[in-house]
This record gives structure tokens, sequence and C-alpha cells, in this order.
């Protein structure tokens, strides 16, 4: 059921506890709420034992079409900093807050990064919000975290500013292996395709082709047409690189791997975590796995398509 039409009895339940403290933790923590779970991991980077952090899509969930429930917007009252993507990533938020009555401080982390525009479905240009899927833009992600933050809790701002500072080389490096994993691959075969368009900004800073039946939001529906040009694409270039996403319709990526008679690659981690004991439980650990994976992919090429 949505938000919106339950809201009303939202003061009248009892059963949902505070965002409150657990037991042993002291009692100045900064309760966060996080949209989804990548953003959740770079939260817990800079926050560190500071933060008590909530998240609402959580591992392997789709933020695109997430519905909020009420206990969600009870801890979002309770709690001083909302932390989401923007961009039209989260479409709910706005409705999460105003429904909430939530005043405190939302910090949009995109803010400030060059974003790339795509044509939707409908040939109209749209932003495209992925863009954590390049690891440079992250410096920027953890920076306007950390500033956030310190607004909330000057007292820990060194600590936060450092931490954002140590992840920033982390990203770094991340980037330096992502381009090595890259540069033994001839360009014509840098190409991929995807169950939907979540990879254009790790394409353009790598210098890979990626094709998906659905475009920027997993809540477009899939397109006859767009499918079957897809599939012709995949035979006419011998593109061995094809992969279903963890957290969105795999059901396309099925049927164009039955149709090319190319195995579809291990799920890629792109809007979503994993769970912690999955391969992707934490940022540098999903790039690292997707990177991985599609470089792989591409690398062997080869065996005739019919
Ligand atoms: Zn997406």
């Amino acid at each position: 059921m949505l938000l919106n039409r339950r809201t009303s009895i939202l003061s009248s339940l009892l059963l949902f506890g505070k965002f409150g403290q657990a037991h042993g933790e002291p009692a100045d923590l900064v309760a966060v709420t996080v949209s989804f779970s990548i953003l959740g991991d770079l939260v817990k980077v800079v926050g560190g034992k500071r933060v008590r952090m909530r998240l609402l899509a959580g591992p392997n969930q789709d933020a695109h079409t997430f519905e909020p429930r009420v206990v969600d917007a009870k801890a979002l009252l309770s709690s001083r900093l909302l932390v989401s993507n923007g961009l039209d990533f989260e479409p709910w938020v706005g409705r999460l807050v105003q429904s909430s009555g939530f005043k405190a401080r939302h910090l949009l982390a995109a803010t400030g990064i060059k974003t790339r525009t795509m044509a939707d479905e409908d040939g109209k240009q749209t932003t495209d919000p992925h863009a954590w899927q390049n690891p440079l833009n992250v410096t920027r992600y953890v920076r306007n975290i950390a500033d956030a933050l310190s607004e909330i809790d000057p007292a820990a701002r060194a600590d936060y500013q450092a931490r954002a500072q140590a992840y920033s080389v982390e990203l770094t490096a991340l980037d330096a292996w992502a381009k090595g994993q890259f540069a033994t691959i001839a360009p014509a075969q840098r190409k991929a395709i995807i169950s939907h368009d979540a990879l254009a900004y790790l394409g353009e800073h790598y210098g890979i082709q990626f094709s998906a039946p659905v475009g920027i939001s997993t809540e477009a529906q899939p397109n006859a047409r767009q499918m079957r040009k897809l599939i012709r694409q995949v035979k006419r270039e011998n593109i061995r690189a094809v992969f279903i996403e963890n957290m969105s319709n795999q059901q396309l990526i099925r049927q164009l791997a039955q149709e090319t008679g190319v195995e579809p690659g291990p799920p890629l981690f792109t809007d979503a975590l994993s769970e912690p004991d999955g391969p992707a439980p934490d940022y540098l650990s999903m790039m690292r796995h997707n990177i991985g994976a599609l470089a792989s992919a591409m690398r062997h090429k080869g065996g005739a398509i019919n």
C-alpha cells in the first residue's frame, strides 16, 4: 500500500519503535536516513561510529521503484539528515518528505557533479542519475556527505573530512586499477549489454559502449522493437558481454541470451549492493566485481554466433 494512503493513520500506530538508540550506544549519535544501499555505504564510510544509519531501499532492492512504508516515514521524522542521490533517481523521496513532515537537512548527494543526459524511450533528453558509476564522481559524493555531517555535528568535522579524504585516495586507486583492467581490451571490443541503462557514466569514463533493452529507469516498459534491435546488434557485433543486474527485471536479458546463444555473465550490481555475504557488500567491492566481470567477458570474445 502506498504511503500517502496510510499517513492519516500514522499517529495512531503504536507498533513502530523510535529510530532511537540501541542498548549501549552513546546518546549523541547522528541519526541519518539514506535512500539506497550504495549511498548508505558512503554515509557509513564518512560517518564512522558517530552516525546511526537507516536505509530505505536495502541491498538488492530497486530504488527507482521503491515504495516507502509508514515505518520509513516515522524513522525519517526522527532523523537529523536525509541523504538521497537526487537527479530524479528516487522519484518517491519528495512524496516521503512531504507526507512525513520531515523538516531537517536533506542532502542531494550528487550535487555539483557534471551530469550526462541521454535520450529516454520517447527520444526525450533526460539526466542520467547513475553518477556513482564513475568512481571519480564518488569523490564529490563523499565530500558532500562530509560537509552535511559537519554542519549538523560540527564537533566531529575533522573526523568526517579526514575519512572523506582517505576514501578519496581509495577511489583514485580503484580508478587506476579499472583503467588497467580495460587497457588491454581493444576499443572495438568494449561493448556490453545490460538489463537497464545504468552504466553510462562507467562507459563514458572507460570507453565502453553499453546497450540496454530498458532506459535509465527500471520503471520504463520494455520495448519490443528495441529488443529486436539489441538481438541483431549482439549477433552482428559478436558481443559476448551480456549481463543481468541484481535488482532489475532479468527476463529480457534471459530472452536475449537465448536468442543469441550468449551465456550471461554473473549479475552486476548497479543500483544496489548485495547482502553482506554477497560479492558486493560495499561500494569498492561492487565496483571491483562489476569491472572485473565486464573486462573478463569483453576479453573473451570469440566463438561463432549463429
Ligand atoms: Zn537505475
